[in-house]
Parts: structure tokens; sequence; C-alpha cells
């Protein structure tokens, strides 16, 4: 699905020299390799506070426990997506408060949010599903019209830029309260390892979360919060600092072998395409929306819509061509967050999506060939 190796073969000099500077520096843990990248993030993203944890799911939880939510509290996320999105709102004993999506976009459904807002609901966490900026104009209407907190699950849209309807401009994950993203390696912004980092332009919200990653301390020794240790280590600092300046280029990669693989597939009758759009700044007429960069395809993900999902798979398989399912079974199916709350009526979208999508190779690396060979295969099976 990815190519990590031809990606690092490019950048290899730059990546090990400073890796090895911080053998060298022996400041493994928060050195100022840390510190650096901290600030170089923010000033890519345009936003106040940067703070780096261990992996995006720490990224979460921790902006989650700085608002102060409470157990009893109601969350409300996107029942299409990785299940690390509501895991932590049930580790913290909030309440997930999942809804369907848009079969469109595959991002979170702004009436069904409406619909599931009650007078415990706290915060929304709208995830930029595959790469693709959710509707912000109306997400932040929504929770300033009923005071709620926006917490953006960035882990698979960093650099995306987000324009709203007012013309204005703001990357994605720093738009709500707080943003969290994860720096795995397959992601677009990708380490060698495990690491993540949580975006604020709120000045108490990132003391608050400053101290809450470091077991809770303000001052040595002092722990005036129960806290957790997440930390991203130097050396995946120097990685990441080899490779963010690299980050829109690796977008625009994406998104260029996004537009040739929507070309293969424009007239095909079984095939729905990625939408780019999300709101009327969007201009989706030619595949891919070009008007903005609200799209940065961390996946490139199919909807097979005549039952011919699981063959394509299987030929894709024996083709020896990488292919996934993100995601074959939605969250309010799944016996850890399966709640009689839930009707299946109310998640036709996810249910529909979980039996048709289908996710296509997608890097930094794709040729050409690459993509019309997978472009053939595909038609050949879903087309016949
Ligand atoms: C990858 C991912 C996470 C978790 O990130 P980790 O660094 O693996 O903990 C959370 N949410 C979404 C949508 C993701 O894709």
């Amino acid at each position: 699905m990815v190519d990590l190796k031809g990606q690092y073969e490019k950048i290899k000099n730059q990546v090990n020299e400073s890796v090895l500077d911080v053998l060298d520096s022996t400041a493994y843990i928060n050195g100022p390799q840390v510190k650096a990248f901290e600030k170089e993030l923010a000033e890519y993203l345009d936003v106040k506070h940067v703070i780096p944890c261990a992996n995006g799911t720490d990224a979460l939880q921790i902006s989650m426990m700085g608002l102060g939510l409470k157990p009893g509290d109601e969350v409300i996320t996107a029942d299409f997506t990785f299940a690390a999105t509501v895991e932590v709102i049930a580790l913290l004993q909030l309440t997930p408060v999942l809804v369907d999506v848009d079969p469109a976009t595959f991002n979170i459904d702004i009436a069904a949010i409406e619909k599931a807002i009650t007078p415990k609901t706290k915060a929304i966490v709208p995830v930029h599903l595959f790469g693709h900026v959710a509707n912000m104009d109306a997400i932040i209407d929504l929770a300033k019209k009923h005071e709620l907190y926006v917490i953006e699950d960035n882990a698979q849209a960093i650099g995306a830029n987000y324009t709203f309807e007012n013309g204005s401009q703001q990357k994605a994950g720093v738009i709500g309260n707080v943003g969290a993203t994860s720096f795995f390696p397959s992601k677009n912004l990708g380490c060698y390892g495990d690491g993540g980092a949580i975006f604020t332009n709120d000045d108490d919200l990132a003391h608050t979360i400053r101290g809450i990653v470091n077991h809770g301390m303000y001052k040595r020794y002092h722990h005036d919060v129960v806290g957790v240790n997440s930390r991203l280590d130097s050396v995946q600092a120097a990685v990441l600092r080899a490779k963010l300046p690299h980050l829109d280029r690796y977008n625009a990669a994406r998104r260029d072998a996004a537009r040739k693989y929507t070309a293969h597939f424009s007239t095909a009758k079984n095939i729905v395409t990625p939408s780019t759009e999300t709101n009327k700044k969007c201009d989706n007429s030619k595949g891919i929306c070009d008007t903005c960069d609200c799209h940065v395809f961390h996946q490139y993900t199919l909807r097979v819509t005549n039952g011919k999902r699981d063959a394509l798979a299987e030929r894709l398989q024996s083709e020896g061509i990488p292919h996934g399912i993100y995601y074959p079974i939605p969250l309010h199916q799944q016996k850890a967050y399966s709640d009689e709350r839930y009707v299946d009526a109310d998640f036709k979208v996810t249910n529909q999506l979980s039996d048709e999508v289908i996710s296509l190779p997608m890097h930094t690396e794709l040729d050409d060939e690459q993509i019309n060979h997978i472009a053939k295969i595909v038609l050949e099976v879903v087309e016949a």
C-alpha cells in the first residue's frame, strides 16, 4: 500500500545525518530536535502550540483529558473511522455517540450530528477520513450554537488546507479547539516508529496539555493533575524534521496519483470515485478539486457498487497488488462499542460502505505504469 523504502532512499543522507546527530548528542528524550520540530510544525500549520506525544491515539486521549471532559459527557464521532477515535472516548469513561457518515465524502454527516446532540453532549470529533477535511464550516457552526468543543482527528489529513465558505483558509487540525495527529510510518507525515502531536491556539489548554503528557507535572515532582507519560523520541523528531519540508510535495504527489486513478474510472458504471468536495468552494468538476487542497489522499478509496468488491480484493491479491478494506465492520457493530441505543437503520451509509469500499495503493512513489496496471485490473473485474 505504501512504498516507505522508495521514499526513504530519496532522503536517506538527510535522515541518516540527523538521526546520527541525535545518537551522538545522547539527548534521546525531549532533546533539541523535539523542540525544533515543535516550532517548525507550528510554523507550517500556522498554529500557536504543537505538543508532541507518543502516538496519535494518545494525542486524542490527551486532548480530551485537557478539555476536562468528565465521565458521562457525550462525545459525538463518526461510525466509519479507525477504532482509536472511539476507543479513547470509552477509555476515559465518556459516552461515545456514533453517528452515520456522508456517502460522498465518507466524513461525519452534519444532519446526523445535529440529531444526536443532547444536553449531555460536550464535544464533536470530526475525523478527516482518508485525508479529506470534514465540513468544518457546518461543524464549527453547530459547535458554536450548542457550546461544544471540536476535537479534530487529523491522523489522516496532515497538510490538508481547508477553505471556508468566506474564503479564508486554515490547515486541517488547527480549526477546532484542539487537533490530534499521528506520525505512524504510513501516515502522510510518518516517522520511523510511533509518534503523534496535539495542536491548539488556546494558551491555557496548551499549558494544561503540556503537563498532562508529562505525568501531570507543571513543576518538577509536583503532580497537579493525573497525567500520562507520552513523549516523542528525539530520533523520531529528527526523522520528522527531515521529512516536514517535503510534506507539501508528498501530498501533491498523492493528489496527482488520485487524479490519474480517477481519470481511469471516470466512465465506469459500477465504481464511485472519491469526492473531493467539502463545501461550495470546492470545484470537483475535473475529478479532483484543485481550488483548494482539502483532500490529501491518505487513502484512495473506491466504492464498488455491483457487489464485486470482494471479487476485486481476491483478484488484486492474486496479482500481488496490495489493497485495503478500511473499514470492514462499522464501529457500532463492534463488540467493544455496541450499545443498545444504536439502531442499525441509523447507520445505513456506514453499513453500505463497509460492503463497498476498497482502497488502492496510494503513496508518494507511485508511477504511471503502476497506476495504469492497477486501474486495468480493477476495471477488468468490476466492469466485466
Ligand atoms: C492512525 C489513526 C489514529 C491513531 O494513530 P496511532 O499513531 O496509530 O495511535 C487515530 N485516528 C485515525 C483516524 C487514524 O487513522
